[in-house]
């Protein structure tokens, strides 16, 4: 007997179960596998774009008390009006203008795509971007249409102004900054794709911090824009917030796909906390900005080593042999992303955040010894 109490030995249910998979679950996703998310510890993390800094030890203390008095037996609010009338308070939010929180902008992206997925519909994106866009439109079971951008990663304003009139997408990513690429996108460009786009137009402004410029305060000048944001990249990764703005009526539909508690009560109480204190997060964006280009110069003078002009907290870099780079950096205790392999555009091509000043350092002696 197994503990299941059945007789059958415990490898052959194994191999049933598998046969069952096989012939339950959808190909597409035993074709896929799961986002890779390992946490190796003692390594320098230059492979995740997050924030290297810790928050002070002040308003750790802080956080902790608000974690203490939190309800954990009750469900958390709901809709998240703490976190949102915070957000609004630390926020150039327009007047008006609706709020929807997910346990990271990754559930908005999935929520947003369940929201337009009629039979028949599309999501388009520039390429290469974010793969969470393209994996939740496979999960939705729409069509994806990735169009390229140009080699040196600026936007093909023309391919993708022909693809929206040949497709006619329900919906548009917009990542500004791009992830991989680093690059923001032209004000001008995203007016242009708003104006030619038939349905809704997502402007994923991840990495905005870094970058200085958004389009949050004009969330509700066009009818077919939602602007969504993170608190990861600035330093709460772990916390697990996205939100997204925009006109009344596409939020409150958005509000009717998500989860009833998506957002836990320990982020909704520590959120508050630390928007209460914007000014150590901004301070450490500028520290990051700083090191972007120092790291940026030190890199782009190593010979056959070319950076990518970066408005994001990591710089796309193109090495002679991406592989090796890779290995001989992860010999150091140092962890990138190789982008080698996952699109033609990117070939031997890392994508390296900004760590703080030691670990870049650490980053710029062993890449120098490659
Ligand atoms: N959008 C972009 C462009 C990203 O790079 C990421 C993180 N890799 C996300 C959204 C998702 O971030 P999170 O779920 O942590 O908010």
């Amino acid at each position: 007997m197994n503990d299941a109490g059945s007789a059958a030995p415990v490898g052959a249910v194994a191999a049933q179960a598998a046969a069952r998979v096989a012939a339950t679950i959808r190909d597409e996703i035993r074709a896929t596998s799961s986002y890779a998310t390992a946490k190796p510890s003692g390594m320098i993390e230059l492979h995740a774009n997050e924030n290297p800094w810790p928050l002070p030890a002040a308003l750790r203390a802080e956080l902790a008390a608000a974690v203490a008095e939190t309800a954990v037996n009750r469900y958390p609010e709901g809709a998240g009006d703490r976190v949102r009338e915070a957000l609004a308070r630390a926020l150039p939010l327009p007047e008006g203008a609706a709020v929807v929180l997910g346990n990271g902008s990754d559930e908005l992206i999935q929520i947003v795509t369940s929201a337009i997925a009629r039979p028949g519909a599309t999501v388009l994106a520039p390429d290469p971007t974010f793969v969470m866009y393209r994996i939740y439109a496979m999960l939705a079971g729409v069509r994806y249409v990735p169009v390229p951008l140009r080699a040196d990663f600026t936007l093909d304003e023309e391919a993708l102004a022909a693809a929206i009139a040949r497709e006619r997408p329900a919906l548009v990513w917009l990542a500004t900054p791009n992830n991989p690429t680093g690059r923001a996108l032209p004000l001008a460009s995203i007016e242009r794709i708003l104006a030619l786009a038939p349905g809704l137009v997502v402007v994923d402004e991840a990495y905005a911090e870094f970058a200085g410029t958004s389009l949050l305060p004009r969330a509700l000048e066009f009818p077919n824009l939602v602007v969504m944001r993170t608190l990861s990249k600035i330093g709460l990764a772990g916390v697990r917030l996205g939100y997204a703005v925009g006109q009344p009526a596409w939020i409150a539909e958005f509000d009717k796909v998500r989860s009833p508690y998506n957002v836990n009560a320990l982020t909704q109480a520590a959120v508050p906390v630390v928007l209460g204190a914007a000014e150590v997060l901004e301070a450490q964006v500028a520290r990051i900005r700083a090191e972007r280009s120092r790291l940026a110069a030190a890199l782009a003078a190593m010979p056959g080593v070319r950076v990518t002009p970066s408005d994001a907290n990591f710089l796309l870099v193109r090495v002679p042999d991406a592989g090796a780079a890779q290995a001989r950096l992860h010999a150091a205790g140092i962890l990138v992303k190789n982008l080698d392999g996952g699109h033609p555009l990117t070939s031997n091509c890392l994508r390296i955040t900004v760590g703080t000043p030691s670990e870049n350092d650490a980053l710029i002696r062993a890449l120098a010894s490659t």
